[in-house]
């Protein structure tokens, strides 16, 4: 029986000996494309070549592609666990033609890979083809059909509808008919007993009867106003689940029993002590409802895991927005699978992390290097919901008292999606719990909720975009690496609509701006000719091209233009840039190999650079690496540029590639003295450009990672002088002393051995206070009454009071006005029995009282205070209380 990673590699090794290059996963995580967050499919590293901005070359590529399907267009997330078939994180297997081979080859191939050399039985195949769109005027495609009957019999083809069989890159763009292999996988008693043929259920949602292949034959391009016109290159994209290939291959049903997931499964068993049952012991001997929960949460925690480790390894770690939210979700709805049905009061998915990169660390080489971080955060993300999944219950606990209280059965849906929304509590645990308590939720309401802040998401990020209006033919230059200025025309624009503000996207033939790429900001500049100037506010990058924002259209879109950076700007940004390459270098210089860069920004003002590494860097640390990148700075250390350097070539030259780089035939490699990475950024021509470098500050982002924040060249000038100031003004307090820190130690020394004798004195004076006012207290109806009226601090006059009724036995009544920097304060103290005899409430009388001096307060009701704003309220104040007594 071939293993998971054997059959992995015969992929590879077959479609190498069909002349096609075999190249890298690209990173699951999308860094640079504002439409999507995941790679859901093989195909979307060649978007730009699909799309004809970038160079097809080479025109047929093959490889295992890791993708994410759990927001979007695809989003897999509730059947995972429940079936058998669907995983959050799996590998797809694909190969591309760009404007070679077509759908004969493609079909040939595929039948040629999965009968002739993985041999799997002819019989369990069926193939569909789109059965074409009257109201599209797309016919069906015979030619599929055709190629396939060179393989199939006629009844293993079946046709399909525009939902399973044409493929569309979105809501434009190239799209086109597909071809699915679907396997009839199951046993021959199963067959029998169903008495239908694997072709009744094709795409019936039948566990056993499932799409191993898709075959993409992208031959249209859908343009704004909905029409198709012919692709220009015919491409071919397809996608094969390793997974379930896998499964077909060792002989299961269930995708969980393959060695693809069983080593994880073993390991889940060991550390909970709790069995699996695999398909086959399954059938054997049906499970109860129990043990099905536990086959599920065991399915759910081995698949997510795999999602975040391999998430965490390109970069995107669990967060509380956008692509990091994703993940935190997938996290939790293991941690809490684990926790409810598995028995894991603790973190646990963690522990499964060295199995995994057993399993998987030599496919993918970045699990094993960053497998220190991936446990680190995940085994704090699963601590920090654990201590909310808690708190949650206990507040369910109480919302479940109070509907009992009321007599209800439900749980309104406000309150649900409040679980959901501030304690990370999907329904279904809300649900769940409130089952065993013999309450339903109202999901209605939940669904209601969950719309109305998803419309407020889609409502703040609408993006309308129009058709580009072309100008001219051609693909854009980018001339940014040796020149400022260029002469330009406009080849395409559209207009942006996003939050009614208007804009225009512009594409030039030639241009000197850089785009917004690997934490650099864009170029902002101008393009201007003899009749007028039009303003660059930023340029992103798109698609591999800069795309440049302007306010307003030029009156002649046409016309010749110059395009001029800000260079004041740009020299800055590029400086930035430089440093933070020495940084890195002097962080692993310092700190060590295991630093690792996880994300940069840089602009004209400053620089942020984040790494791995677990703990505060200490002062003297950061001392160190600045005086290493300072002294690169003096060294002049001119940039040594390559590029268009094949791959593996600049990775020889010992360029620091970046886990979740993207495959690119030509990379770029960027070299000052020891320090060298890949990168496509705008650098300074040599290091003395930068100026000065000066950390500003080091910092957590999250666990395992660090962030460094610092500043160059003219932005330190300003630090510096900032500094100067505050010093100058300081040692102007001290009348311009030279020993500025003996005299400031002196000083602190003094104000605190002063503070200790004015304490000294007070305790004192409240001593002295207490016994004369006692001598001098009325006795009024049995009661001691003693009133003042005197200077004293607040906390003074509390001890004081306090004093004066340790020290009276029997009913006391004392009222202090006191005032301390004109602000006055009234006390009233009380013995027990007045609260509990008299019924009086110092909390409330002293309200009463405190209009006098313009103030209020309270407290308890043997003793409160009130500030106030009137001193001369104070006596009067005093009496009220008194009277108030009516003793
Ligand atoms: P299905 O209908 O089974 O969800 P699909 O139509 O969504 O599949 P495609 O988008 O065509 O699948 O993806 C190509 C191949 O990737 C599929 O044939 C299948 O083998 C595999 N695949 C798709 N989704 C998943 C998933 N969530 N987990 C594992 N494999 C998947
Ligand atoms: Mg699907």
């Amino acid at each position: 029986m071939m293993t998971a990673n054997e059959i992995r590699d015969s992929f590879k090794k077959f479609f190498e000996s069909k002349q096609h290059a075999i190249v890298p996963s690209a990173p699951m995580v999308i860094k640079d494309d504002p439409t999507l967050m995941f790679t859901n499919a093989g195909m979307n590293q060649w978007k730009d070549i699909i799309l004809g901005t970038r160079d097809p070359e080479p025109r047929r590529r093959a490889d295992t592609q890791k993708c994410l399907r759990v927001s979007g267009k695809h989003n897999d997330l509730e059947e995972v666990g429940h079936d058998t078939y669907h995983h959050t994180m799996f590998e797809m297997l694909g190969n591309w033609s760009f404007g070679d081979y077509f759908k004969e080859g493609a079909i040939d191939m595929a039948w040629e890979y999965l009968v002739d050399v993985l041999k799997l039985n002819p019989e369990d195949l069926y193939v569909t083809v789109f059965e074409g769109s009257p109201e599209e005027n797309i016919p069906r495609d015979d030619e599929a059909a055709k190629y396939w009957a060179k393989h199939v019999p006629e009844d293993h083809i079946i046709n399909g509808n525009k939902h399973d069989n044409f493929w569309e890159m979105g809501d434009t763009g190239p799209c086109g008919p597909c071809s699915e292999i679907h396997v009839d996988s199951r046993t021959p008693e199963q067959k029998a007993a169903s008495g239908k043929s694997g072709r009744e259920l094709v795409n019936q949602d039948d566990p056993q009867v499932i799409e191993i292949w898709n075959l993409v034959f992208m031959q249209f391009n859908r343009k704004a106003d909905g029409s198709l016109e012919k692709l220009s290159m015919n491409v071919i994209d397809t996608g094969m689940g390793f997974e379930r290939l896998v499964r077909m291959m060792q002989g299961k049903h269930s995708n969980y029993d393959t060695d693809v997931f069983q080593p994880i499964i073993k390991a889940e068993q060991d550390i909970t002590g709790l069995k699996y049952f695999t398909f086959e012991e399954e059938t054997e001997n049906p499970i109860s409802k129990e043990q099905d929960d536990i086959n599920v949460a065991m399915r759910v925690c081995a698949d997510h895991l795999r999602a975040v480790a391999f998430s965490i390894a390109d970069g995107q770690l669990p967060s509380n927005a956008k692509a990091g939210y994703v993940i935190r979700r997938i996290l939790r709805r293991a941690v809490r699978y684990a926790y409810t049905f598995l028995g894991q009061k603790d973190g646990f998915l963690y522990k499964l992390i060295p199995t995994l990169v057993h399993e998987m660390g030599d496919a993918f080489p970045e699990l094993k290097a960053q497998q220190q971080l991936i446990t680190k955060v995940i085994k704090e993300e699963e601590d920090s919901f654990l201590r909310t999944l808690d708190k949650g219950i206990s507040l369910l606990d109480m919302a479940m008292e109070e509907i009992r209280s009321k007599g209800e059965k439900e749980l309104n849906g406000e309150q649900a999606f409040r679980m959901f929304d501030t304690y990370g509590f999907p329904l279904d645990l809300t649900e769940l719990i409130c089952r065993e308590n013999g309450f339903t939720v109202n999901e209605e309401q939940f669904n209601v909720e969950m719309q109305k802040q998803k419309e407020r998401a889609r409502n703040a990020a609408a993006v309308e975009n129009s058709d580009w209006v072309e100008l001219a033919q051609g693909e854009q230059q980018f001339v940014g690496y040796d020149y400022t200025e260029y002469e330009c025309h406009i080849i395409r624009y559209r207009k942006v609509t996003q939050k009614k503000n208007e804009f225009y996207e512009l594409v030039l033939d030639n241009t000197p701006f850089y785009g917004e790429m690997g934490g650099q900001v864009g170029d902002c500049g101008v393009i201007c000719n003899e009749s007028e100037t039009i303003d660059i506010i930023d340029t992103k990058r798109e698609n591999g091209q800069s795309v440049h924002i302007v306010k307003q259209l030029p009156k002649d879109p046409s016309a010749q233009f110059m395009a001029c950076v800000d260079t004041d700007k740009r020299n800055a940004s590029a400086a930035n840039h430089t440093a933070t390459h020495l940084l890195d270098y002097a962080l692993k210089q310092i700190l060590g190999d295991h630093v690792e860069q996880k994300g940069s920004f840089v602009s004209p003002e400053t620089l942020r650079f984040d790494f791995s590494h677990f703990e505060k860097v200490t002062d003297e640390q950061l001392r160190e690496v600045e005086r290493m990148v300072n002294d690169m700075i003096r060294q002049d250390i001119h940039i040594d540029e390559h590029r268009d350097v094949p791959f593996d070539e600049a990775k020889k030259l010992g360029a620091i590639a970046l886990f979740g780089e993207k495959y690119g035939d030509k990379v770029r490699v960027v070299r000052f003295g020891p320090s060298c990475e890949f990168c496509g950024g705008i650098h300074a021509s040599s290091t003395g450009r930068i100026g000065f470098f000066k950390i500003i500050s080091e910092s957590s982002v999250a666990a395992g990672i660090r962030r460094i924040e610092a500043r160059t060249g003219k932005e330190c000038e300003e630090l510096l002088y900032n500094i100067e100031d505050t010093l100058r003004a300081v040692k102007s307090f001290f009348n311009n002393a030279k020993d500025l820190q003996g005299v400031i130690k002196k000083y602190i020394e003094e104000h605190d051995s002063m503070k200790k004798e004015i304490e000294g004195f007070q305790a004192q004076a409240v001593e002295r206070y207490a016994n004369q006012f006692i001598e001098r207290a009325r006795e009024v109806n049995g009661v001691k009454v003693v009133t003042a009226v005197l200077p004293m601090t607040p906390a003074a006059a509390k001890d004081l009071a306090f004093k004066i009724r340790a020290s009276v036995e029997g009913s006391l009544l004392c009222v202090l006005g006191t005032h301390d920097n004109n602000k006055p304060q009234l006390s009233i103290m009380m013995s027990d029995d007045m609260v509990s005899g008299h019924g009086l409430n110092a909390g409330q009388m002293v309200r009463e009282a405190a209009k006098l001096i313009q103030g209020g307060g309270g407290g308890q009701p043997h003793f409160a205070q009130a500030g106030g704003k009137n001193v001369d309220g104070l006596s009067a104040a005093v009496d009220k209380v008194i009277e108030l007594a009516s003793l």
